[in-house]
């Protein structure tokens, strides 16, 4: 066995249906007075019984949550808490809401509390990310890491079938990440390896039937690990491509993850052997790159970047991007390597096949 260090997450979880009602005793834990509520509009709506016992206790409501947090909004959001003498934040939503709560977080250093409503994992970790000038900065910070989680099934019923399926397999892609990377270690792996398992038994189920209580239940069972792998590792080629693809190429955040990730894994099959096999065992796969690509398919989701709206023309720049800033991954990056990954996944193909 390899030598690791483990860090455990200061995060306390609460996890189950109905868990958000748990928000005024969580507040109090906090002993906050005043509390900026930052959520996704479409996942405002069940919270409302919530926030009408919270009472005066809520300072104010900022439902303008926007993509890669714009440096602007997060200053007008801090601006708004600090005006309204907040002393903690409420964030409900996907990862854009937790992603502005952590950017009023960062600066303002008022605790949070989050109760996330899609897979994307953000609330498990102490990174951050801002957009000024179209250039997205990323950063780990202990102030953004919430005080408080609490992961509630019955918030995500309205997640539709499409986001959920694609916010399943960011969450998987986190997991098999941290399979690999540098700074793993065997309780992460733990997680991660059960967190593809949850996830993969729970969203076919899901996508057929997305009020099934217990398929929600368990994919979000499978977030809350994925989240902590993410937070706890070193994310690698695929999170690297991702980055550089969504940065460059706007293109949608989980959908994207969902069309590299075969390939990335592919890319990495021969460096990372034990990882593939956890990865393959838990989706119950031959094979883990080919078994990511059947379940993506399983779920209809895009299987190409070229149908997310990417050019081809821009392969070129972001293989580049990719390998001229690496992250660190256990096979080394070529550019031909990563040039070939780029074009399997721009055109739909399966891992593996040359195109
Ligand atoms: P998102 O928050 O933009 O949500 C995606 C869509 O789902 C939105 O249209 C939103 O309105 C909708 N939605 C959310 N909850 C809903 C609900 N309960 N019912 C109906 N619709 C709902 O996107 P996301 O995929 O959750 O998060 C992606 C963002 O999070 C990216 O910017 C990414 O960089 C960031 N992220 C950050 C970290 C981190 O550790 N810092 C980790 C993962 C993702």
């Amino acid at each position: 066995m390899q030598p690791f260090i483990y860090c455990a997450s200061a995060s306390r979880v609460i996890f189950g249906s109905g868990s958000v009602g748990r928000a005024p005793d969580e507040i109090d834990r906090l002993a906050a007075k005043r509390v900026f509520v930052i959520g996704t509009p479409s996942a405002l709506g069940p919270v409302s019984p919530v926030l009408a016992q919270l009472g005066a206790r809520v300072a104010g409501i900022f439902d303008r949550p926007e993509p890669h947090v714009p440096a602007g909004l997060a200053e007008e959001a801090r601006r708004t808490a600090q005006a309204l003498g907040a002393d903690a934040c409420l964030v409900i939503g996907g990862g854009s809401a937790i992603g502005l709560g952590k950017a009023v977080a960062l600066t303002s250093g008022l605790p949070l509390i989050v109760v996330p409503t899609t897979y994307a994992g953000s609330e498990m970790t102490s990174i951050y990310g801002i957009t000024d000038g179209g250039v997205k900065r990323t950063g780990r910070d202990p102030r953004v890491l919430p005080r408080t989680v609490l992961y509630d099934p019955t918030l995500t019923m309205s997640l539709p079938s499409n986001l959920s399926a694609s916010s399943g397999m960011n969450a998987i892609a986190h997991c098999v990440e941290a399979l690999y990377a540098q700074d793993g270690n065997p309780v992460i792996s733990l997680m991660a390896e059960e967190g593809i398992r949850a996830l993969a038994q729970a969203l076919p189920g899901l996508v057929a039937c997305p009020n099934d209580e217990n398929a929600r239940t368990l994919a979000l069972y499978g977030a809350w690990l994925a989240g902590t792998s993410l937070g706890s590792t070193t994310m690698a080629l695929h999170h690297k491509a991702c980055h550089v693809l969504g940065g460059s190429f706007d293109l949608p955040h989980a959908e994207m993850h969902s069309v590299v990730l075969p390939h990335a894994a592919h890319y990495n099959r021969e460096a990372a052997p034990g990882a593939m096999n956890r990865v393959a065992r838990a989706l119950g796969s031959d094979e883990g790159p080919a078994g990511l690509f059947e379940l993506a398919q399983r779920l209809q989701l895009p299987r190409s970047l070229a149908s997310l709206g990417m050019p081809e023309s821009g392969l070129l720049h972001a293989a580049q991007q990719i390998t001229a800033a690496p992250y660190p991954n256990p096979a080394p990056l070529s550019f031909d390597g990563v040039l070939a990954l780029l074009q399997a996944a721009w055109s739909g193909v399966a891992p593996g096949t040359v195109t």
